[in-house]
Parts: C-alpha cells; sequence; structure tokens
C-alpha cells in the first residue's frame, strides 16, 4: 500500500527543492530515559530512522536526561536494546547531560544580555503571576533585578549554595504573549539529585524547552520531529535558538506529528511505570504490557510492529487506532514464518479402542504450508491420545462438527475417528472419550477412504510421544477502552483483572527442540512463543495472538 509521501517527507522535500543541501540533513530520536520505551515511541523510531535511511543522513540517538529524580541507567539500556531489536543503528549515541557545560554558559550570555533573570520567588507565587490564556500574566518583582545580581545568585546556584526551589533562571521574554509558554518560563532550576552520568556535579538542571533546541543545535540536526503537545513549544524553540544560532551553521527546525494513541491500552512511560510499581504486572516486560519489551516477551516481532506504525501513518492529527490492527500485523508475519506444530492446551483423553495397545505410528506432516523450504516433521500416533476439551461435547447442536457421540471427525494429518464411548468419573464429569478409528483413512495414503470428507479436523497430540507445556494465555490489561484516561493512581479501576490464564497441556515431542523465544502456529489455536522462564524440564509458551480476528484492514 503506496501512500504516496507523509507530510514530514514533503516538508523535507520543499526545504531541499529551496536549497537546503541534503548532505546536512540530520535527525534524532530524543527519549527521556525514565522508563522502558512504548509503541508509541515506535512510531517515532520507525519516522526517525526510517526518513535518516530514505534521505541517507545522519540520526542520534539522544538520551534527554535532564530530570535525574525519574532516570536511571537500566532505562537507557533498555532503550538502546529495544531500538536495536527493531534493527535501527543510530549514528552517536548523545546524552543532553553532555551539554551541560555549553548551555550553562550560554544561560550566562541570556543573563548578560538581558534576556534572563534568577527569579526568587517560589513555584507558587510564580504560577499565580502566570495568567490565562485571556489574561496576561504579571510581571516578578525581580524582573528587573540589576544583571550582576542575577549572575551573582545564578552562580550560586550553581555551586549548591540554595535549596531547591528557593531562585530560579527565568528567561526574560514577555509576561503579556499569547502563548503562556512564552510568559518568561524557567529555564533552569535547582536539583540536589544524584545523576546516572553527571554524577554529583550539576546542582541546577536545565528544563525541556532550553534543552532540547540547544542540543538539536549543537548536534546540528535539520529537523527535530516531535509529538503534537509540543506545538505550543515551538515559538519558544525558535526564541531560543535566535540567541544561540550562527547563520553558517544549520538551524534545526520543529515539526510535529499526532502521537500514536492505542485503545485500550496506555502508552504514557509514568503510567506504564505505576503499573510496574503497584505489581499490577511483573514486570516492564510482563507479556501484557504495551512496552517494546513486553511486546517482544508476547512474540510480537520487529516487522510487524513497523508494519503497523506504518500502517498507522503519520498524521498532523490525532486518532485513535484500534488493537486489533496491531494484532493483524503479528498474525500476517507469523503465519509467513512460523512453523505448525499440535498442542493440546487443556487435554481430553481419547482411547482407540480398535487400535493396538503400543503401537506406535509415524506420520508426516508439513511444517508450515506458507513456505516450501520449512521440510517436514515426524508425529506419533498411538491408542491413547489427547484432543481438547472444547473439542467434544456430549450433547451438541445442530452444525457441531467436532467431536460428539457416534459422529466423525479427522485427527489432523492422521485418521477418521469415531466416538463410541463416554466415560465419566463419579462426579459426572468426562473423563475419557472410547473412539475407533477408519484404518483406511489415514490422510495421504492416496486410499478412497483417505479423500473421504468429514465436516471436522481436529488437532491432538498422543499420550506416548508429548512434551508437557505451560500455556499463558493473556487477555487485555485494561478493560476500559481508554485507560490513558485515568490518572496514575486511578489505573487500577481500569485494570482487566482477569488478563491472563495458565494452562498444562501437551505438546508434540518436536516442540522440546524449541529455542527461548522461538515463535510457533499451534494448530487451530494461534501464535505462541517459548518465554524466559522455561527451564530444561519446563516448556512455557505465551500466546502472542489467536490465529482469526473479524478486522480487516480497509485498502
Ligand atoms: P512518555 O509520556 O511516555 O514519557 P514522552 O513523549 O515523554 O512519552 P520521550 O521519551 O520524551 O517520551 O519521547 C521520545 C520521543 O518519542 C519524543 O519525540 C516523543 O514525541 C515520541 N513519542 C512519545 N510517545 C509517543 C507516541 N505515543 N506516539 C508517537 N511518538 C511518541
Ligand atoms: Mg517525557
Amino acid at each position: 500500500m503506496d501512500k504516496g509521501k507523509n507530510f514530514i517527507e514533503q516538508i523535507i522535500d520543499e526545504d531541499l527543492n529551496s536549497g537546503f543541501d541534503q548532505s546536512k540533513l540530520q535527525f534524532r530520536f530524543p527519549p527521556e530515559p525514565n522508563g522502558f520505551l512504548h509503541i508509541g515511541h515506535v512510531k517515532a523510531i520507525v519516522l526517525n530512522f526510517e526518513l535518516a535511511k530514505k534521505y541517507k543522513a545522519k540520526i542520534n540517538l539522544r538520551f534527554d536526561d535532564t530530570n535525574p529524580e525519574n532516570e536511571d541507567q537500566i532505562y537507557i539500556d533498555a532503550i538502546k536494546n529495544d531500538i536495536s531489536w527493531l534493527g535501527y543503528k543510530w549514528d552517536k549515541e548523545c546524552y543532553a547531560s553532555d551539554y551541560f557545560e555549553t548551555l550553562y554558559n550560554w544561560a550566562v550570555d541570556l543573563i548578560k544580555k538581558d534576556k534572563a533573570y534568577v527569579d526568587s520567588q517560589n513555584s507558587a507565587e510564580i504560577a499565580e503571576q502566570k495568567g490565562t490564556p485571556t489574561e496576561p500574566g504579571t510581571d516578578s518583582p525581580f524582573r528587573n533585578r540589576p544583571t550582576d545580581e542575577s549572575l551573582d545568585l545564578f552562580s550560586k546556584m550553581k555551586k549548591g549554595e540554595f535549596e531547591p526551589g528557593k531562585h530560579v533562571l527565568r528567561a526574560k521574554i514577555s509576561m503579556t504573549s499569547s502563548n503562556m509558554l512564552m510568559r518568561d518560563p524557567v529555564i533552569y532550576r535547582v536539583v540536589d539529585t544524584h545523576h546516572p552520568r553527571t554524577k554529583d556535579k550539576w546542582k541546577i538542571y536545565p528544563m525541556y524547552d532550553w534543552t532540547h533546541g540547544e542540543s538539536d543545535y549543537i548536534e546540528q540536526v535539520s529537523h527535530s520531529l516531535c509529538t503534537l503537545e509540543f506545538k505550543p513549544h515551538r515559538d519558544l524553540y525558535d526564541w531560543f535558538l535566535d540567541l544561540v544560532v550562527d547563520s553558517n551553521k544549520t538551524r534545526p527546525k520543529q515539526r510535529e506529528f499526532a502521537r500514536l494513541n492505542l485503545s485500550h491500552t496506555i502508552t504514557s512511560k509514568r503510567k506504564l511505570l505505576s503499573l510496574v510499581e503497584k505489581e499490577f504486572v511483573s514486570g516492564w516486560d510482563d507479556p501484557r504490557m504495551p512496552t517494546i519489551s513486553g511486546l517482544r516477551r508476547r512474540g510480537y516481532t520487529p516487522e510487524a510492529l513497523k508494519k503497523f506504525v506504518t500502517t498507522a501513518g503519520v498524521a498532523k492529527r490525532q486518532n485513535i487506532i484500534e488493537m486489533s490492527l496491531l494484532e493483524f500485523c503479528v498474525r500476517e508475519d507469523l503465519n509467513k514464518k512460523c512453523n505448525r506444530l499440535m498442542v493440546v492446551q487443556d487435554p481430553l483423553k481419547i482411547t482407540i479402542s480398535n487400535y493396538d495397545v503400543g503401537k506406535q505410528e509415524v506420520l508426516e506432516l508439513i511444517n508450515n504450508p506458507e513456505n516450501t523450504e520449512s521440510g517436514n516433521r515426524n508425529v506419533v500416533f498411538s491408542n491413547e491420545i489427547y484432543i481438547e476439551k472444547t473439542d467434544f461435547m456430549e450433547d451438541p447442536p445442530k452444525k457441531y462438527f467436532r467431536l460428539s457421540p457416534g459422529s466423525e471427525v479427522r485427527l489432523k494429518g492422521a485418521y477418521i475417528i469415531k466416538a463410541e464411548n463416554v466415560i465419566k468419573d463419579n462426579n459426572g464429569n468426562i473423563k475419557e472419550i472410547v473412539c475407533t478409528y477408519d484404518p483406511k483413512s489415514k490422510s495421504g495414503s492416496g486410499s478412497p477412504e483417505s479423500q473421504r470428507k468429514v465436516k471436522g479436523t481436529l488437532h491432538w497430540v498422543s499420550s506416548s510421544s508429548n512434551i508437557p507445556v505451560e500455556i499463558r494465555e493473556y487477555d487485555r490489561l485494561f478493560e476500559h477502552p481508554s485507560p490513558g484516561d485515568f490518572s496514575a493512581e486511578d489505573i487500577a479501576q481500569a485494570i482487566n483483572k482477569e488478563s491472563i490464564k495458565i494452562y498444562q497441556g501437551f505438546g508434540e515431542k518436536e516442540l522440546s527442540k524449541a529455542s527461548v523465544s522461538e515463535s510457533f502456529q499451534f494448530q487451530r489455536k494461534g501464535y505462541y512463543i517459548k518465554d524466559i522462564d522455561s527451564t530444561k524440564d519446563r516448556h512455557v509458551f505465551n500466546k502472542t495472538v489467536s490465529l482469526r480476528d473479524n478486522w480487516k484492514p480497509k485498502n
């Protein structure tokens, strides 16, 4: 599906057409290392990295590490790992904290040029003077304090002579601007926290707006792409750049695109962190999490995630994408790649009364009909097998094509069987079904009986040749379609209390060869990935997605 160029590519093309040197194109992906990346970030990653590829431009990975209270080396490592897993390589690994010295010196220049001042009010007082979108703000009583006094205070802030909140540095723009963000924004504050990289060197930290554009400029990023909520920040971005840009260098340009919003999930690191902290999930990589690491453990592939964000598109307006599109993308990808196997998740024993006890027959089944190179595998057939409990009904409705008393079904790749007798325990629960089989009906044998049509085909596993498997089946983590509307504190109310079910079943012996992170199609059920919780004797599989969904993409 070629949707032509997205609006960002059009902007870049216009710039190139009006003389911008293509060799000066440069991009960046700028995560704050305060959590693991989520599906929303995939959109920004794919957008930036694909642009770099397409225009043969450089791209930096820049950690926006200006809030040491929330940041951690663990997040830095996880972010790098996730981007690499998606298949992207960055040119330089940068940190906003590497520019702290430069940013500080520029801030001193700002004060000297009367473009910044130290405000000695507390944050409540400053907020009170901010005004509203319809009413202008009020000047701080410190707005016109002498330059030398601001310089002196700012240097003392840097030395750690003040408590956090006692003084801040503000840009001197205008308290009457119609853009509230331009009303003398704070650009430095005192923070007394250990920083993962600069350790205890800095006592003052630059704010996002001051840091971001200037970092773009230092790195010579040409197109700084961010999400729509930063649109009102663009004036400020430009105002700050005006103060430092040298005319023979590239002036970065901020442009905004719509965030990716996904139904039934949240895309906010802060809220995801609260799920981890409150132990609603087992960690950032819990297979129910919309994080890249959670999706990976769930069985999503880089190709499926890229396909998803590309199909969702790069838009200027907000919209909500259905989870079913994401599921469609992974299903399509896994269908091509995965070998098929039979696994019975919730076993019901079948005894075939006219098949010799102890006899074992080796059947050959195709690994993946979508991939001619995938070859065959051996599956053992015997007089005792398991089928799914849900594939038998004692008293079936009309048009029930699975097994029921007196009816016939085909066992996939094997024989046609007929249910003769239902054996129950003392409580009346079905324990076992006695069947007979048609010895001439073997699949692929070429006999007329092998062509005999029966309505249902069931997957099965021999009771004498199998491995026990644990299957973890997931449902949506959130019951509510827009859990993002809940605060981090109230998020519990949106949670689906039954988002995981665990089954102990049996799989074909072949499955014992599976390695961790290998994916399969369990026939008639869906796609599954071997989980890291597996051990030599315990084979754990996560369900990625079921085989079918009613959702169809629009062409
Ligand atoms: P969060 O609220 O999850 O922390 P953020 O925007 O603060 O998100 P950053 O680490 O600052 O996260 O984001 C890095 C980049 O990813 C930014 O350019 C940001 O605009 C982009 N991004 C974040 N969330 C989304 C999303 N849902 N869709 C598209 N891009 C996103
Ligand atoms: Mg953020």
